[in-house]
């Protein structure tokens, strides 16, 4: 038999099992599935984890079920490229691939900020999530909470914590003149006014020097703090970091146009962990996915591989609380409830595909 692994089952790799499920695969294929979890998880909704307004079940879906796949449901501690098998912390038994897709997804960056990996919490797997929520949640009355970092997923948090909790002080440490840096300057205008209305207190040109048990110094200020969740820059995962082929400068892995390693034509890497000239999104490492299987289909075929086309992206949306929102559609700026419609309706399209 031929092993196909999937190794990470999030938005690339899902997308990449669904597209060979859904076609014909020779009879030596075998579909292999790894991921540390037993769901599929929609990290795209994590803030509400976070902030305690979801349960879990509403950000994690059960994996297809089908004869073609099996599934491994460990965690990975190495991946060698050498004898072609991946090692794991919680399994004795090594899982062996002939073809291997890395879809690993990120991790936090603290950039060298003392005191951050021992007390900030974090949005990036669904463990520590949860753990953020039971901090959030277990706040007494009027507890603070920091969130350091202004993009998208530091503006879900902190307005989906503010429409948890109206007690809470809630603030928010934007390292540049306005949130939202990469958007249009009224989808900024409407998060920064958003945040004035529901009392979340913005500092701009933010440097965090470090972070303790009980508080964030900031430009020389330090303030007591109950919690501080990091939302501050992210990494690809350290499995990745660890391999030795050739990396960008974020240290994500370059590809050939079939989204190879050059080196190793056999493993693929989709997501986060992959070179793109796109930023990392759901909506991308889904699209790359679909390319993927695609490739993968005529390899296993023994055919050669259409080159795919560049990934077409649809614009990215982005909530404030359950009725307020923000995003490019159609390039063009939109806020308010049309946005948040817009981006529970992209929710719910990816658990129904
Ligand atoms: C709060 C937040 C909001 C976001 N909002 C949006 C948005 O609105 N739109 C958008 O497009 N993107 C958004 N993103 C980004 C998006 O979630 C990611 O870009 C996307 O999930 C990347 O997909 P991936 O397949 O690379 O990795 P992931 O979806 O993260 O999947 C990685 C998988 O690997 C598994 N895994 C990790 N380590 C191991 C291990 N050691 N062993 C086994 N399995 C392992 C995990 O369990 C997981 O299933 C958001 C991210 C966050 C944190």
């Amino acid at each position: 038999m031929r092993n196909v692994v999937i190794l990470g089952g999030g938005y690339g790799g899902i997308q990449v099992l669904n597209g060979l499920l859904a076609r014909t695969l020779p009879d030596d294929v075998q579909l292999i599935v790894v991921d540390k979890n037993p769901y599929h998880s929609l990290k795209t909704e994590f803030f509400t984890i976070a902030a305690g307004t979801a349960a879990e079940r509403d950000v994690r879906m059960d994996f297809p079920n089908s004869d073609r796949v099996q599934y491994v449901f460990a965690t990975v501690e190495k991946i060698d490229t050498e004898t072609r098998e991946l090692m794991f912390s919680d399994r004795t038994e090594n899982v062996s691939y002939d073809y291997l897709i890395i879809g690993l997804g990120c991790e936090d960056n603290y950039h060298g900020v003392e005191g951050a990996p021992e007390y900030v919490e974090s949005v990036q797997s669904f463990s520590k999530a949860r753990h953020t929520g039971m901090s959030v949640g277990n706040l007494k009355a009027y507890g603070k909470v920091t969130v350091v970092g202004a993009g998208l997923s530091g503006i879900e948090v902190a307005s989906e914590i503010r429409e948890s909790r109206s007690d809470l002080n809630i603030r928010l440490l934007d390292r540049g003149a306005s949130v939202l840096r990469a958007f249009d300057p009224r989808i900024q205008a409407h998060v920064a006014d958003w945040f004035l209305k529901n009392d979340v207190d913005v500092l701009h040109h933010a440097n965090v020097e470090y972070v303790e048990k009980d508080g964030v110094c900031n430009n020389g200020v330090c303030y007591v703090n109950d919690v501080t969740i990091w939302t501050a820059g992210v990494q690809p995962h350290h499995l990745v970091r660890a391999l030795s082929y050739d990396k960008d400068k974020q240290e994500k892995i370059k590809l050939n146009e079939f989204y190879q390693v050059p080196a190793d034509p056999s493993v693929y890497v989709v997501g986060d962990c992959a070179s793109s000239e796109f930023s990392p999104s759901g909506q991308l490492a889904g699209a790359q996915g679909e390319a993927i299987s695609d490739v993968l289909h005529a390899v296993l075929h023994g055919k050669a591989p259409r080159v795919p086309k560049p990934p077409k992206l649809k614009g990215t949306l982005g909530s404030l609380g359950s009725s307020d929102g923000f995003g490019n559609m159609f390039q063009q700026p939109f806020t308010g409830w049309l946005p948040r419609v817009a981006k529970s309706g992209v929710l719910w399209l990816h658990k129904r595909h």
